[in-house]
């Protein structure tokens, strides 16, 4: 293992280990000091102990380098890779099975951590089939999200993309998509030329997440209805013991998912796991589908689906309405219909 290998893994591990982005950033800065610093200087460096000496390298940092120049897998690598294990119960297991991809997650072109290709590999290590890239729509400023400008262009570095992947012979393809904002009418950030472009749409709430149920309500029944939205993210805005529920009734909401055909989403991040059992019942009820999805922002966190899956599992999710079980052009026709 190369020490550029070593330290991607440390940072694949914390991530996934949701670790405090300090101690992340210690292993980024010392990626970028590796990739930039001449081998045989960082050889000689590590044999005499003077790693320590550049900037960017501390001790835990420096130990990875070392023990992976001596051809050792580094102990700290071993520690977090223990420690950052994704616990999948007997009844999760044959969901994550099922899954052939991921239909929400970030790269640098919004707030994410990782470039699209980086999260395209880790993808493909997992077993995925596909992945679904849905960086922020342009109205949420602080994740950098994009506009349509941008997203056009994204559109282009995404077929390069998927030209090398397949030129690598890896059979796996990176679809098109966008987590767009639903604004407080209802409406979407994008224009529908561009939603009829994706392939995959989430739509998602992440403003006035306090507004009054009724007008909730109305705003993500409009939502779920437009043509162009497969999939409700997040539904209830919630972090697990940070921030509340939106209010909104769900009967009307999950009854509009079923009807027009948009996914629920089982959003698995851990400060989400929304939505709350409850309301997966009431989903399942209404004969709503589902998309068990990372939210992945790091590649690490690509991840957590077992978190959603031991969830589905435990409230007995119809494998069948899962839409990311289906292969991909079964997923394309589906969003296209
Ligand atoms: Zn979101
Ligand atoms: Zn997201």
């Amino acid at each position: 293992m190369t020490p550029e290998a070593a330290l991607l893994r440390v940072i694949h591990c914390l991530d996934r280990a949701m670790a405090s982005p300090y101690k992340t950033r210690a292993f980024v800065g010392a990626l970028d000091v590796v990739r930039a610093i001449d081998p045989v200087e960082l050889a000689e460096r590590a044999r005499d102990g003077r790693l320590t000496e550049l900037d960017g390298i501390g001790d835990a940092t420096a130990g990875v380098i070392t023990e992976a120049l001596a051809g050792l897998t580094p102990s700290y690598l071993t520690k977090v890779e223990a420690e950052s294990q994704i616990e999948l119960t007997d009844a999760g297991r044959p969901y994550l099975d099922a899954l052939r991809g991921d239909c929400h997650l970030h790269s640098t072109w919004s707030d994410g951590g990782a470039p699209i290709e980086a999260m395209a590999a880790a993808a493909i290590d997992l077993g995925h089939e596909y992945m679904v890239l849905t960086d922020h729509s342009a109205r949420l400023t602080v994740a950098h999200g994009l506009n349509e400008e941008r997203l056009r262009e994204q559109l282009v570095e995404i077929d390069r993309i998927n030209d090398e992947i397949a030129a690598a012979g890896h059979d796996f393809r990176i679809l098109t998509g966008m987590e767009v904002d639903i604004f407080e009418d209802g409406s979407l950030d994008l224009s529908d030329e561009l939603l009829g472009e994706l392939d995959v749409v989430v739509a998602s709430v992440h403003s006035k997440l306090r507004m009054d149920a009724d007008q909730m309500t109305r705003r993500m029944v409009a939502a779920v209805a437009n043509p162009h939205v497969d999939i409700l993210g997040h539904c209830t805005g919630r972090k697990v013991g940070k921030r509340p529920e939106s209010q909104f009734d769900a009967d009307y909401v999950f009854a509009a998912c079923a009807q027009f055909g948009t996914a629920v989403e089982i959003n698995c991040r851990p400060e989400r796991l929304d939505p709350p059992r409850a309301l997966i019942d009431l989903a399942i009820e209404y004969g709503c589908n589902f998309s068990i999805d990372s939210d992945a922002h790091a590649t690490g966190q690509l991840e957590w689906q077992p978190y959603g899956c031991n969830r589905a599992a435990e409230r007995q999710v119809p494998i069948d309405r899962i839409v990311n079980t289906w292969s991909a052009d079964e997923l394309l026709a589906w969003t296209e219909s």
